[in-house]
């Protein structure tokens, strides 16, 4: 089948994040202040203006700031006129998103300081020998090379909680058209394996956050601030590439992935909310959602009731219940006599429950459930023949 060539695949915007190098810091540090200075003028303003009682009490529009501010640039050291309208645009969005008459204050000093902000628009960043250049400061980032083709609408520097500075551009990504090599996959998403599909394939939970534990309680023990909040960004960011290689693979390999609905939610407020909270299970779902939209693979998240009680193979409600029922990791239906790993059975059952589209309760008909694949028996009779040898 070839697919239609005239039509182009739709494009999404993708953010990319390329780290500035340090020794530009101290001058975006100076330029942040600026802008919090612009911000806060807009703040007052707008304020003041919504609260006259005479009649010329207004709401000011991003273009009305914008005019309120023409030509305040000479008034700044570092910061253009271009970064001041985009400050006013944003600020007038983002308080009528809000429906407030005033929004917070950006700090720029002591401990409540607001992470430093400073937005632009296309023109004023341009490429620059071996980095870039911004409102006359030239500066290196790292990864130059991803720049390369790149074209930007716009786009900002944004400081996070550890203090490095990152250049954001929103770029235009074109959709994929690929075929994947398999059909489907059923995800069921846990806390001892964050995530196990119904082929079996894992993704294992907690091995970053415990790698680092230790070093966060001595750090905080010890009072050491900076050194905390790296660790915290190291395990972020652990976290999300373990999530992005997973959902990446799930993508390359299956043309439809269905999720169950995991409400993260109920759990937080149980003895497990730690390792729930540790696991990204919203993350891991939001990677999926968005990669399968870029490739053209459909994605849906079902109703996960009764995928651990049901047994795939035959449909009777012969798995373990209730909370006792999590230690218990295989399980043999008394139905069908089918040996089952705990998850992977549940993964396959929120794969059938897409295809019926009701709960999996065991009343469907037969050519609905799914027998395991070749490869997962292969492995599971080595799994069993091992045990038996223990
Ligand atoms: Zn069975």
């Amino acid at each position: 089948m070839k697919s239609n060539n005239t039509l182009m695949p739709p494009s999404f915007t993708r953010t990319l994040r390329l780290k500035v190098r340090s020794e530009a810091y101290a001058w975006l540090n100076a330029a942040a202040m600026e802008v919090n200075e612009a911000f806060n003028y807009c703040n007052e303003t707008s304020y003041k203006a919504a609260t006259r009682t005479d009649l010329k009490r207004k709401w000011l529009t991003g273009f009305d700031l914008c005019s309120l501010t023409a030509g305040a640039s000479q008034y700044f050291e570092k910061i253009g006129a271009d970064t001041i309208q985009s400050v006013c645009n944003h600020y007038a969005q983002k308080r009528q998103a809000a429906k407030k008459l005033k929004l917070k204050w950006r700090v720029s000093r002591d401990a409540r300081r607001s992470l430093g902000w400073i937005p632009f628009k296309a023109a004023s960043l341009k490429r620059k020998g071996r980095g870039v250049r911004f409102a006359g400061k030239c500066m290196r980032v790292f990864e130059r090379e991803r720049l390369e083709g790149v074209k930007w609408q716009g786009g900002c520097f944004a400081q996070d909680a550890v203090g490095d500075w990152w250049l954001c551009l929103p770029v235009k990504v074109q959709a994929e058209c690929t075929i994947a090599p398999q059909e489907e996959v059923g995800i069921d998403l846990g806390i001892k394996s964050i995530a196990v599909t119904s082929d079996g394939d894992r993704l294992e939970a907690g091995r970053w956050t415990r790698r680092y534990a230790e070093k966060l309680a001595s750090a905080q023990r010890r009072g050491h601030k900076r050194q905390a909040k790296l660790i915290h960004r190291k395990i972020a960011r652990c976290r999300a590439d373990a999530l992005h290689v997973f959902s990446r693979k799930m993508v390359a390999k299956y043309q439809k992935i269905v999720v169950g609905d995991v409400s993260s939610l109920k759990l937080v407020k149980t003895r497990m909310a730690k390792s729930v909270l540790d696991s990204g299970w919203g993350t891991l779902k939001r990677f999926l959602a968005y990669k399968c939209e870029y490739a053209a693979r459909s994605f849906e998240v079902t109703n996960e009731r009764y995928t651990t009680v049901t047994c795939s193979d035959c449909g009777a409600l012969s798995g373990p219940r209730g909370v006792n029922g999590l230690i218990v990791r295989f399980w043999v239906c008394s139905d069908c006599g089918e040996l089952h790993d705990r998850d992977v059975n549940a993964a396959r059952n929120t794969l059938i429950g897409s295809r019926c589209r009701t709960s999996v309760s065991g009343n469907e008909s037969s050519y609905s459930l799914i027998r395991p694949s070749n490869a997962y028996r292969v492995r599971e009779a080595g799994l069993e023949s091992a045990r038996t040898a223990a």
